[in-house]
């Protein structure tokens, strides 16, 4: 397939396979070249592929790792040392499409100065630095696991954990630990869940490795902060809020600890804004710019220019306190309106989380005659639906009370760790 095709700058090859270590020298090397790598989940439906790529026009799709090493050594530029590459670009990451269809986030615009500024930037923040070993536990396609793995190779270190069976597989994960001694590692917060419940059964491997543990991309239960911070080298571990499009805030777990719930403040170069309804503005240097591709008006509705410059949302609700902490509420398009009433599912999710028998718990909103939208919950976990019901009376002002229950054994969830409300 890679065989008869010719590609120049500013193409774009849509990658849809398993990480591995030829997939991230392949992005590098597409980078180098000024041609777009599009990283994809390779387990997406044939109509969900169908709908994505539509959309994103790739001129080639890669779908094997013998395609991705035979393209890889068929660019001219790749870098011998990865660390000497001035990438040209950023890959078009796709958004999870939680709120609908995925979007690719674009920052093809963007000149070499820009790009570079950008991993300049991440650099800092990180601290990347040639004694780094990256464990990728997350979808490489995914786009912190990736940033976090470019922005190692970038500085001269190394990535451990791509050549692996696939799939998230805590005994693998704790035999590369012990073998590898990795210094960062980016996770979601049901991938800590699924290693502190491992660890249980078999022991915690030595941490004292880790320099830097940064989690992202879903609310993280107060229980599993709580371990992370005690099982982790007293400040190495971080949380940051940020999506495909950008990042927003960076927190110490020090910081969390002292405001329990934070996310954190606007990391350096942003500022954070709220509309009256309480959705996030950030605003960003100029060269943080990006467009959805293919979509002038999604482009438009993102963006607006303020004194301080360009700033954008992606319909996250939150809070900011008196010192700019943030606090999330959920998104936009989560919202339940219950009789007038808006209702935040994720206030909802927190309370009933420190119910002992909910393990997991997601809320969401159905089409109701009489409120317009009545407030649902699916639990798993052993709570009995009287019990929960008598339990939200005590705590819940009444628009925010479940009235409809379901019980399941699992919530769907992506890859990424977000529950697809979509399924519920
Ligand atoms: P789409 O825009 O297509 O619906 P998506 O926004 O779900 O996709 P991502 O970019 O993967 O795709 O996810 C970003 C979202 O994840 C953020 O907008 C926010 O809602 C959530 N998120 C990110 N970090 C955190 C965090 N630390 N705590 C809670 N939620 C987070």
């Amino acid at each position: 397939m890679t065989d008869d095709v010719d590609l120049s700058p500013g193409d774009r090859v849509a990658l849809l396979l398993p990480g591995s270590t030829a997939y991230v020298e392949l992005v590098l090397a597409l980078l180098a070249a000024g041609i777009f790598p599009i990283p994809l989940d390779p387990r997406l439906t044939a109509h969900e592929r169908e709908r994505i790529l539509g959309g994103l026009e790739p001129h080639l799709v890669v779908e094997t790792e013998e395609q991705a090493t035979a393209l890889a050594a068929r660019i001219p530029s790749v870098p011998a040392d990865p660390g000497d590459l001035l990438p040209r670009g950023r890959p078009m990451h796709v958004t999870s499409g939680t709120t609908g269809t995925p979007k690719g986030v674009d920052s093809g615009l963007l000149g070499e100065a820009q790009a570079a500024a950008l991993v300049a930037e991440e650099r800092e923040l990180w601290g990347f630095c040639a004694d780094d070993v990256n464990l990728v536990i997350s979808p490489i396609y995914h786009s912190a696991p990736l940033r976090f793995a470019m922005g190692t190779l970038l500085a001269g270190g190394r990535v451990v954990g791509l050549d692996g069976p696939g799939g998230f597989d805590p005994a693998t994960i704790t035999a590369t630990i012990q073998r590898e001694r990795p210094t960062t590692m980016f996770c979601v917060p049901t991938h800590l869940q699924r290693l502190f419940g491992h660890w249980d059964a078999v022991g915690v491997p030595d941490l004292t490795c880790f320099r830097l543990v940064a989690h992202a991309g879903a609310p993280c239960p107060d229980a599993v902060k709580r371990r992370l911070i005690e099982l982790f080298p007293d400040g190495s571990t971080w949380e940051f809020y940020g999506s495909t499009e950008g990042q927003f805030t960076a927190c110490r777990s020090e910081e969390w600890l002292e405001r329990p719930g934070t996310v954190g403040r606007a990391r350096p170069g942003r500022t954070l804004a709220l509309d009256d309804d309480g959705t996030i503005w950030c605003t960003v240097p100029e060269h943080a710019r990006f467009t959805y591709y293919g979509a002038p008006e999604k482009t438009a509705e993102a963006w607006r220019d303020t004194p301080d410059g360009p700033a954008f949302s992606v319909g996250d609700l939150g809070r900011l306190d008196a010192d700019g902490y943030l606090h999330l509420d959920g998104r936009r398009t989560d919202l339940i309106i219950s009789g007038g009433v808006n209702v935040y599912p994720l206030e909802v999710e927190n309370t009933l989380r420190e119910h002992p028998g909910v393990e997991d718990v997601a809320v969401f909103g159905v089409p109701d005659e009489q409120w317009g939208q009545r407030v649902c919950a699916a639990v798993v976990g052993s709570a009995a639906e009287a019990e929960l019901t008598a339990y939200v009376r005590e705590r819940l002002a009444p628009p925010k009370r479940p009235k409809t229950w379901r019980f399941l054994d699992e919530l769907p969830r992506t890859l990424t760790g977000k529950v697809r409300r979509d399924r519920l």
